[in-house]
């Protein structure tokens, strides 16, 4: 089954159940307790907590969301990706556990014909009526479902004993199995039942509400019986192209470092082009730093693959190609978005010679002290310089087990704001790397002709 499909016959499906179709809610949603949409049940909040309209109760959608916890697995993992798709069916007070099980396995079993034998279950460890709605009900063998504890199968995670206060409850969570493959969570189905008003104190809410998220790549790939998320119809495109640019075969580079380093890029390239779509441009806080930080992670990654010219804006119209079904209006973005990926990359790149030796310089030089901490002031460096995110850093000295002084980071930022004075914020300096700040604020037009590392942030 195609990608497109799989979307659309989720969303019918729980239409026929009297959920109503919402559309996706925007990835950076109006909502101080998160950058970027993380989940489905995010634009419902006020239903959740019983301020909606009392006439909405049920409701379905195919959400955008981001994640940027699940950066560091992306390309390693088959099955983690930065910006993905999560199909969900919604209960505001109305339908429970009973329906929200049932439907599940309805929709699996019978609509997208998965054999049940590839699919296991896990229950919170107390809950019997989940448990028992899957094996008695539904007829599922008690070696297909797994209790487990709240820091699992809990939503949020360990809020019994750890909190926060709130409404909380236990989820079922389901699997599948795929040949040769390790076992993968397609769909969560947390049943929102309880007000946690203390440590282990759990009332039961009056109303009770169902929240589920089911992941469309992953099950897009099961259906399509692929490895990973990567290479479901709708993203292979991506991977190609990528592959394509930076001149590998991917096939046999897939199970290679360059195989995650291709896979980040595709990815990151659909999450930018994405935000951009939304105006969501790369910058030195928020929303724009994650997207600058993802940008500059995958020139770095195909930097390190021998590229030394833009190539990440050549994936924009691939992208939006191969999600146009769900997403039309992408394609109309697709000129400023490459716009804004090319110019962002081409400054990027101007530094990054002499960032990428320094980098390589400090790593050496760590390891040769007999140490595997990159000093923070090291790491603030190759970011106020050269513009290499901290967290960049991090994952590259991850790659050879290094790691990166995080709070002599944090001193060093310190530090470097209290010398830094002027016009110029320094959070812009942080982001951009006083090079191109003091380039753009004092030389403009002229060719800037270099300070030292040292120098710069002083100069600010
Ligand atoms: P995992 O344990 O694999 O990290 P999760 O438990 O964090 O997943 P949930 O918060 O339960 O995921 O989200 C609901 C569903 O969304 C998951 O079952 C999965 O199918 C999908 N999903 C979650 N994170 C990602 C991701 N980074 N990329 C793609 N799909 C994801
Ligand atoms: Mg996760
Ligand atoms: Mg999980
Ligand atoms: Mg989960």
């Amino acid at each position: 089954m195609k990608t497109d499909d799989l979307r659309e016959a989720y969303l019918e499906f729980f239409a026929s159940k009297g959920c109503v179709r919402k559309p996706s809610d925007v990835l950076a949603p109006n909502d101080p307790t998160v950058l970027f949409t993380p989940a489905g049940m995010n634009q419902f909040k006020r239903e959740f907590m019983g301020l909606g309209d009392p006439g909405f109760k049920r409701a379905t959608t195919c959400q955008k969301c981001i994640r940027t916890g699940d950066i560091e697995n992306v390309g390693k993992t088959p099955r983690h990706m930065t910006f993905f798709e999560m199909l969900g069916n919604f209960s505001f007070g109305d339908y429970f556990k009973r329906e929200a099980i049932h439907w599940a396995w309805e929709f699996l079993v019978d609509t997208l014909k998965i054999d049940p034998k590839r699919l296991t279950f896990t229950v919170y460890l107390d809950d019997d009526e989940a448990f028992d709605i899957w094996h008695k009900e539904i007829g599922v063998p008690t070696d297909r479902i797994t209790r487990m504890g709240e820091d699992d199968n809990f939503w949020p995670a360990g809020a019994p004993t750890q909190g926060p206060n709130g409404v909380c409850g236990p989820c079922s969570e389901i699997f599948y199995h795929g040949d040769g493959i390790e076992e993968v969570e397609i769909w969560n189905l947390v049943f929102t039942q309880y007000n946690r008003v203390g440590p282990g104190q759990l009332e039961p809410l009056p109303n009770k509400n169902i929240d589920t998220g089911m992941g469309l790549e992953r099950a897009a790939a099961a259906l399509q019986g692929v490895r990973s998320n990567f290479e479901i119809d709708v993203f292979a495109p991506i991977v190609d192209a990528a592959a394509d640019v930076l001149g590998v075969d991917y096939a046999q580079a897939r199970d290679t470092l360059d195989g995650v380093r291709i896979r980040r890029a595709s990815d990151h390239a659909r999450a930018i082009t994405f935000c951009l779509h939304e105006n969501i441009r790369p910058g030195p806080e928020k929303q724009g730093y994650v997207v600058r930080r993802l940008l500059r992670r995958a020139v770095l990654d195909a930097y390190q693959m021998g590229r030394r010219e833009p190539f990440l804006y050549t994936l924009a119209p691939v992208v939006a190609e191969s999600m146009r079904r769900g997403y039309p209006e992408l394609v109309d973005s697709v000129p400023r978005v490459q716009h804004i990926i090319r110019d962002e990359e081409e400054r990027f790149l101007r530094n990054l010679e002499n960032g990428m030796r320094l980098l390589n310089d400090t790593f050496r030089k760590t390891k040769a002290a007999g140490s595997d901490v990159i000093a923070g002031d090291a790491a603030f460096d190759l970011l106020s310089t050269y513009g290499i995110p901290v967290e960049v850093t991090e994952s590259l000295a991850a790659d050879q087990n290094l790691r990166v002084d995080m709070p002599g980071v944090e001193a060093a930022r310190t530090k470097f704001s209290a010398v830094s004075r002027g016009t110029t914020e320094a959070a812009d300096v942080f982001a951009t790397g006083p090079l191109d700040t003091l380039k753009e604020a004092y030389h403009k037009g002229s060719e800037f002709l270099g300070y030292t590392s040292t120098e710069a942030p002083a100069t600010v």
